[in-house]
């Protein structure tokens, strides 16, 4: 059975102006040495996408250019929203849908979800879908349950043939932004649990493929830990990846973990 290669996308927010987010691009694609071990993506605000993704191809770099979120319809009167053909066009490869500050902020509903990631997909790009229970969830014991809930909502419709192009985050609510991490058993258990799902909802050689990433207050700290787990196959990174050190540290604790069998 093939490895997962471990994979770590850079989740830049509204964060950095342009002069910032294309120089820790560059920093970034300096440091980044390991895309033979390890896969790479930074998403940055809409306005930078192209810069971005200049400085990342200026120097060669293996680092992907993603979006942090898009609309699905193709073109039209949707004021303030960006298509995805528009992504294609300035470099994006890959794009996040259902974030926790998408769901949870922005106020995104599971339907809009699933459009986004069909659309995504229809388009030929890459997928990172986000999923995660809030505290209180966590505390009522239903962390499976609503992550069951979010990965089937999410993926219904998604062909076995475009689960290649899917990556999972699992990133509790209550852990991003806040310092406080999930112990690398609990992040386990859950990813442990959303394979099984994978499994169930399409099959084991599916599951056993796809990438599941952990997010929430992953750090150069705690990443190693956290990817020695056998369900853990990289992370999605907020403030840390902020940090050129701090993120290229954390892509060599994923590529640390190349060739665990999957
Ligand atoms: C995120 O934004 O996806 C995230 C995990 O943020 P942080 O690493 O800051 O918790």
């Amino acid at each position: 059975m093939a490895a997962r290669k471990p994979y770590v996308g850079g989740n830049w927010k509204m964060n950095l102006n342009g002069r910032e987010a294309k120089e820790l691009a560059t920093a970034l694609a300096d440091g980044f040495t390991l895309g033979d071990q390890a896969e790479a993506a930074v998403f940055p605000a809409f306005p930078y996408l192209e810069k971005v993704g200049q400085a990342l191809a200026a120097k060669s770099s293996s680092i992907k250019l993603g979006a942090q979120d898009f609309y699905h319809q193709p073109n039209g009167a949707y004021t303030g929203e960006v298509s995805l053909a528009m992504l294609k066009d300035v470099g994006a490869s890959v794009v996040l849908v259902g974030h926790s500050e998408r769901r949870h902020v922005i106020g995104e509903p599971d339907t809009l979800i699933n459009d986004k990631v069909l659309a995504a997909l229809e388009t030929g790009l890459e997928v990172i879908l986000c999923i995660g229970e809030k505290i209180d969830q966590r505390e009522a014991d239903k962390t499976d349950h609503i992550n069951t809930g979010q990965l089937g909502y999410g993926l219904a419709g998604v062909s076995e043939a475009q689960m290649a192009r899917v990556t999972i985050a699992y990133e509790p609510v209550w852990a991003i932004g806040t310092g406080k991490t999930a112990t690398p058993q609990d992040a386990q258990d859950t990813h442990k649990v959303v394979r099984q799902a994978l499994s169930f909802l399409y099959n084991d050689d599916i599951a056993n493929a796809v990438r599941l990433q952990y997010g929430g207050s992953c750090k150069p700290s705690n990443a190693a830990d956290l990817f020695a787990q056998p369900d853990i196959d990289g992370g999605l990174i907020g403030g840390a990846s902020l940090k050129a050190d701090d993120f290229l540290a954390i892509l060599q604790a994923a590529a640390d973990k190349a060739g665990v069998p999957a």
